[in-house]
């Protein structure tokens, strides 16, 4: 079947989807890889925390010259990183602008290498970082921001270096000092839910292993507003999962220009989501996630990862109705997959057919037969297709 769902910006072809969901990948790397801090922490300068580490270690310990000496390339990489974000074609936001803006809460917060960063600036540039700030001449603090990065000199280099993992740290630790006890609720009960689903369709035991695995090392990205989106500002987007990172976002309510802190009831919703992206089977190639695989399957991946989302949370959003049926309550994300994916799963405990336990088992990597597998597929787009007709 060649179908394209109403979220889908490709036709899926599920012959190949199933095809590419069975073959054998390296899905247990990315543990490995998080707990040897290789995996990207998803701020501008690109760093993985050990990278990150190892810059504020230098900087606490006053050694930033014996790094540079030895491994200049830890501190030069982000650098460059910064550099190509400012020069890249991609003008979605003002980089320079936003870089140069943002120090100035760092630097107001008391940030120690926020201010001598400014202290370097001043001397070199004979102007504060302020003041670059307050101009209103875009493309100048980005140029500005650009020539600063092109080829710094050492010392230059590794107090940027420094700011920029700074940034990242208190990026990530904002996140968790807001909505750490949430996530921690949340993961609790995705951990559970993937346990007592699991075994009712009869998940392999490693297979659920690691999915708790990855729930349980979770964390919060750098949250870094050069990298990506601070605000929903209408895109829709609550929050984000980068795939092959562990790293879930909750992005702000509101404008760039207004940008508010979300809410318990809201953010936990956010959070349920985005942990069963990140429980579920995924490679580091950063293609595969779940059931989707390169764009194909998006719409049966987001109907699973909201339906379990739901279900982990106490399924808030699905209703029982007066006559027996169930119905979604408007306001869940992704209705008609939602849907579709929690008929299925009814079918299932019924006994009707287990295409539910095919795709639940899939989104953890095991796939006994791609043609089960291409089957369920097809009753999920089929049954989707349906519903989206049904509710337009
Ligand atoms: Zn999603």
């Amino acid at each position: 079947m060649r179908v394209r769902g109403q979220y889908e910006g490709i036709a899926t072809d599920t012959v190949g989807l199933a095809i590419e969901l069975s073959s054998p990948r390296d899905l247990d790397r990315i543990i490995a890889d998080f707990d040897q801090c290789f995996t990207g922490l998803r701020d501008v300068g690109e760093m993985c925390s050990a990278q990150r580490s190892m810059i504020l270690t230098a900087y606490q310990r006053g050694t930033l010259e014996n790094l540079a000496a030895n491994h200049s390339h830890i501190l030069s990489d982000p650098v460059q990183n910064l550099h190509q974000r400012c020069v890249s074609q991609n003008s979605d936001q003002p980089v320079g602008h936003n870089f140069f803006v943002n120090a100035t809460g760092f630097i107001d917060s008391g940030l120690p290498w926020a201010k001598q960063f400014n202290e370097l600036v001043t001397e070199r540039l004979n102007t504060t970082i302020y003041h670059i700030a307050g101009s209103n001449d875009l493309k100048a603090k980005n140029s500005l921001l650009a020539a600063m990065t092109r080829s710094p000199d050492q010392e230059l280099m590794s107090s940027i270096a420094v700011y920029l993992a700074g940034r990242s740290l208190a990026g990530e630790e904002f996140l968790e000092s807001h909505y750490g006890q949430i996530l921690d609720r949340a993961k609790n009960q995705a951990i559970d839910m993937t346990r007592s689903i699991g075994a009712s369709t009869g998940l392999r035991h490693e297979m659920i292993v690691r999915a708790v695995n990855q729930l349980q090392r979770t964390a919060f990205g750098s949250f870094d507003h050069l990298q990506g989106l601070v605000t929903t500002d209408n895109t829709g987007t609550l929050g984000d999962y980068q795939i092959g990172t562990l790293r879930v976002e909750v992005q702000f309510d509101g404008s760039v220009k207004a940008a508010k802190l979300r809410q318990g009831q809201e953010v936990h919703h956010i959070l349920a989501h985005e942990l069963q992206h990140a429980g579920s089977a995924q490679d580091l190639d950063r293609y595969r996630c779940g059931l989707q695989s390169n764009g194909q399957g998006l719409e049966v991946n987001e109907g699973m990862t909201e339906y379990l989302a739901q279900l982990s949370s106490g399924s808030p959003g699905i209703e029982l109705l007066d006559n027996g049926n169930m119905r979604i309550k408007p306001g869940v994300p992704y209705t008609a997959p939602v849907y579709a994916m929690l008929a299925l799963h009814e079918q299932f405990k019924s006994g009707r057919n287990s295409y539910f336990a095919i795709l639940f088992n899939a989104y953890h990597g095991a796939v006994n037969d791609h043609d089960d597998l291409r089957q369920a597929l097809d009753a999920f787009y089929r049954y989707d297709a349906e519903v989206a007709a049904q509710l337009s």
